[in-house]
């Protein structure tokens, strides 16, 4: 057993928001008890003593869309790569990058996103993965590293027709493997969706193909409308908007989320609605490719189950909500915009949408939910109260002042030093596949 106190504490919980001295107590892999420090330290005397140090005790940070293929690329400057767009951006960088993936590499990638995901107290991963330099076993790769660093995932790989037939029916199949082994894993650990690319890198053969080799009761994780681009294709190969041709494929429903959503209309925004579709928002990244300001704040108005993700260009989902926060500001020219609804869908709907593919409830500190709690260095000035957490969150943390991360009542973190594996030996191999990788993509 496991007591997490002496710290200010923020439970998510409606029924008790805020503790100015808290505690958690945690059972096996779940929470037994939340309540005040003082109180809980005499019931549960035996327990493990994780210290908070007068910091903030808080539900674990989920992300719904990560891209593990891209952690390799910090720095590296591929030659002759100079890109007029979005299109040129995915070809010239992301696709160059992934096709010179082996599983190696691939694995090398997993922790070093697992690991930074940890120590920016992020324990759930909705991941979009591509390796097109070798497909087959590249999600079991990156399985094992989830299970080597303990963190909670859902796994998929991006179809797409764009490196030839064999490899996107080797992507097809892919997902098919490792979903039908995720729906008979029991850990409630591991989870897999089928994964799709794009609407404009799939055809209405490969589409046909994806339905085929999809096990009930998985959703479809794909991108939609992140670039004009991709409307222009839908429109003109189809004589259709993006959303339309998803309902008509019968990809949208309650288990499926859709990244971006940048061009979407309001009928589209109906269809989203209606079949209860999920869509995530990844504010850097549309920003850093020029692709647009998507309506999320209409999304979330309107009712539409919208979480916040970081789509590899962060692994601080406190960053993330920063960037939101400012964008729909500056592009509604209106400085009330995105107050609530930012931590809205970081806090409470990033939660309901990881819970329709993990049982455990996720993003809450209450008796019952997943043990996944960590302690952020964070003692300000002001007041804190259940009224204002938020905006500390927002102003004054940022994901490295994570001290403490524990998921599913196992401490993958503990003052900074990661408990899971030898952080200086993982990152050692880390370095040796991405020289490697670089080499292999730039000769
Ligand atoms: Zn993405």
């Amino acid at each position: 057993m496991l007591l997490v106190g002496n710290g200010k504490m923020i439970t998510r919980d409606d029924a008790k928001m805020f503790y100015k001295d808290g505690a958690v107590v945690i059972d096996g892999k779940k929470i037994k008890e939340v309540g005040e420090f003082d109180a809980l330290k005499k019931k549960y005397p035996d327990a493990e003593f994780i210290d908070a140090k007068g910091g903030v005790i808080m539900p674990a940070f989920i992300n719904m869309h990560e891209h593990i293929y891209s952690a390799l690329a910090r720095g590296l400057a591929i030659k002759g790569y100079n890109p007029k767009g979005f299109l040129d951006i995915l070809d010239g960088q992301w696709w160059t990058i992934d096709r010179h993936l082996k599983l190696s590499h691939t694995k090398a990638c997993a922790y070093e996103t697992l690991i930074s995901s940890i120590k920016n107290g992020v324990t759930t991963v909705f991941d979009h993965h591509a390796s097109y330099g070798e497909i087959r076993d590249s999600l079991f790769a990156i399985e094992e590293v989830v299970k080597d660093t303990g963190v909670r995932a859902c796994l998929c790989y991006e179809v797409s027709d764009r490196d030839g037939e064999e490899k996107c029916m080797d992507g097809i199949l892919e997902n098919e493997a490792f979903a039908k082994h995720a729906l008979e894993d029991d850990s409630d650990m591991i989870a897999g969706m089928f994964g799709m690319h794009a609407q404009f890198t799939i055809s209405d053969e490969t589409m046909a193909k994806c339905l085929e080799h999809t096990p009930d009761g998985v959703g479809y994780h794909i991108h939609v409308a992140e670039g004009i681009e991709d409307l222009h294709d839908c429109l003109h190969k189809y004589s259709k908007r993006i959303v339309d041709r998803l309902y008509d494929w019968k990809i949208l429903g309650e288990k499926s989320l859709l990244g971006h959503c940048i061009y979407i209309n309001p009928h589209e925004m109906e269809l989203i609605k209606d079949t209860n579709t999920m869509v995530v928002h990844n504010p850097e990244s549309n920003m850093g490719n020029a692709c647009g300001c998507p309506p999320t704040m209409e999304l979330v108005h309107r009712g539409i189950l919208t979480g916040l993700g970081t789509d590899g260009y962060t692994h601080d989902m406190t960053e993330s909500w920063k960037v939101a926060n400012v964008l729909h500001k500056h592009h509604l020219c209106d400085a009330n915009a995105a107050w609530g609804e930012v931590p809205q869908m970081l806090f409470t709907n990033n939660a309901k949408m990881a819970n329709r593919y993990f049982d455990a409830p996720l993003g809450v500190l209450k008796e019952g939910a997943a043990a996944d709690v960590i302690v952020m260095n964070y003692n300000p000035p002001t007041e804190m109260n259940d009224s204002n957490v938020n905006g500390h969150i927002l102003f004054g943390m940022q994901g490295h002042d994570c001290v403490t991360t524990i998921a599913n009542g196992q401490i993958l973190m503990k003052d900074r030093e990661i408990k899971v594996v030898d952080e200086e030996k993982v990152y050692a191999e880390v370095r040796e596949q991405a020289a490697d990788l670089w080499k292999s993509i730039n000769g």
